[in-house]
């Protein structure tokens, strides 16, 4: 029997490992990228355990570990002086095996592509898809070519234009009212400033954030801790029309003059930044439509607040994979099974509740992260010191899923692969009833 044919739009972070594991599960695969080369936007990148456990299963963990430092705790630090608030390190201690990985985007890509490449994956680089016929599951280019295939994977981005047909309608993503300051540094430029205390927060394997009013900043080492990444988050002033702009160093400075002076140090050593309007989308009423579907910034864009959104995009992924692998398989043996249109929908019903979840996870962070300094920012501050990071015995939550053991373990300690298997094992016992 003839492998199925997966037709993948975009070479982001979410396509390359829908590829990637499809590949490993002896899918075909054509991969559909309208750039003209690879080139990762932004700067470092946080992978959560749910996402590095995904590549320890799937062997490129110790390959992406070549490139970052494990992180051993999110700390939250208040914006005036930079003193404690709450270090969690729930995720990074639930499994040693499953490390949380700070990295750089260019270099996240580079072992996604240069794992494609090893396995054969064919991508088409220039290739902009415009439409998607549904009836004989193809996409139409622009450049005038027609790629059909069983199943066809939207993972084109934010500004999906795949989305908008399976709507049938244009639905861009919304403003959040943030924009962010994205740049790094080099380890040398850090060294230059000759601050024992700027070389101590480099010795610190740790994320480090700075909260205060409408803003917050995020600090991690990438590249094994050659070079440094930060994020600096401000209400958006960009136009409705604009999502990206060279930022102005002087502006950024002038914003951030009262934070920590460590902060502020830091900012002295910037070379220049990218100022990005944060946008995302809520709950699409599909995702898919016979046998097309969306995966990642496609259907579920949400606020960076939780470092989840390409990690999110890897679970995709990796479930669309192992569900059309498991389909593949029982359409070999004859068994009865789901159709190709009902194993998409598996994978829409396992994933559109956690990436609401996730989604409205990262809009309460932002409100906890960005508080004016008043009695609610000092209570919230009383009750990040006082976080235990144990479960609740009454089965109550915490007032923020930051420091909410159950939301965090639910969230960094999901079985992706194990989930997909048991909902393809359902499905075929509830249709062979
Ligand atoms: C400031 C910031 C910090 C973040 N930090 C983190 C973090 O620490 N951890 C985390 O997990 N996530 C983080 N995210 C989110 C993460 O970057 C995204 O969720 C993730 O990259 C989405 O991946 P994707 O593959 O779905 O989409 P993209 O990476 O956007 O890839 C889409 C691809 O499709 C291509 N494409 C688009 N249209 C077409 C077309 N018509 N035809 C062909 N190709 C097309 C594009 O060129 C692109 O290559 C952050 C985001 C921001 C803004």
């Amino acid at each position: 029997m003839q492998p199925l044919k997966i037709v993948i739009v975009g070479a982001g972070i979410g396509g390359l490992s829908c590829a990637i594991i499809s590949r490993k599960k002896g899918l075909d695969v054509i991969v559909l990228e309208k750039a003209e080369k690879l080139t990762p936007v932004g700067a470092g990148i946080q992978i959560p355990p749910n996402a590095s456990r995904i590549w320890a299963q799937y062997g490129l963990l110790e390959k992406l570990k070549e490139f970052s430092v494990i992180s051993k705790a999110n700390q939250l630090r208040r914006w005036k002086d930079g003193s404690l608030l709450c270090s969690r390190s729930i995720g990074e201690t639930l499994n040693p095996q499953w490390p949380w990985l700070v990295i750089h985007r260019a270099d996240y890509q580079k072992v996604l592509v240069k794992e494609c490449e090893r396995l054969h994956v064919d991508i088409r680089l220039k290739s902009e898809v415009y439409d998607v016929d549904f009836e004989n599951t193809r996409v139409l280019l622009k450049n005038g070519d027609v790629v059909s295939g069983d199943v066809i994977v939207g993972a084109d981005g934010l500004w999906s234009t795949l989305r908008t047909r399976v709507l049938g309608h244009a639905s861009p993503p919304q403003e959040t009212g943030d924009l962010a300051y994205r740049g790094t540094f080099s380890l040398e430029a850090l060294q230059t400033l000759r601050d024992p205390k700027v070389d101590e927060l480099c010795l610190r394997n740790l994320v480090t954030m700075w909260i205060g009013p409408e803003s917050h900043a995020v600090f991690y080492p990438v590249r094994c801790g050659r070079e440094f990444n930060l994020v600096m988050t401000q209400p958006d002033d960009l136009p409705a029309y604009i999502k990206t702009k060279q930022g102005n160093l002087e502006e950024m400075k002038t914003t951030f003059k009262d934070w920590d002076p460590l902060l502020t140090k830091l900012l002295t050593a910037f070379p220049s930044v990218l100022k990005w309007k944060m946008m995302h989308h809520d709950e699409l009423p599909s995702w898919t439509k016979k046998n097309f579907v969306l995966l990642g910034d496609a259907c579920h864009p949400s606020l960076p607040y939780q470092a989840q959104g390409a990690a999110m995009a890897v679970e995709d992924g990796t479930i669309i994979a192992n569900l059309l692998a498991a389909y593949q398989d029982a359409k070999a043996s004859s068994l009865t099974h789901p159709s190709l249109p009902e194993t998409l929908k598996l994978y829409e019903l396992l994933q559109k509740e956690r990436t609401t979840t996730l989604h409205l996870g990262s809009i309460s962070n932002q409100r906890l992260y960005h508080l004016d300094d008043g009695q609610e920012q000092e209570e919230r501050d009383l009750i990040l010191k006082n976080a235990s990071f144990e479960d609740l015995p009454d089965g109550s939550s915490e007032p923020f899923i930051w420091i909410d053991a159950r939301y965090q373990k639910a969230i960094l300690g999901r079985d992706v692969v194990g989930d997909a298997q048991d909902s393809w094992e359902q499905a075929v016992r509830n249709g062979s009833r």
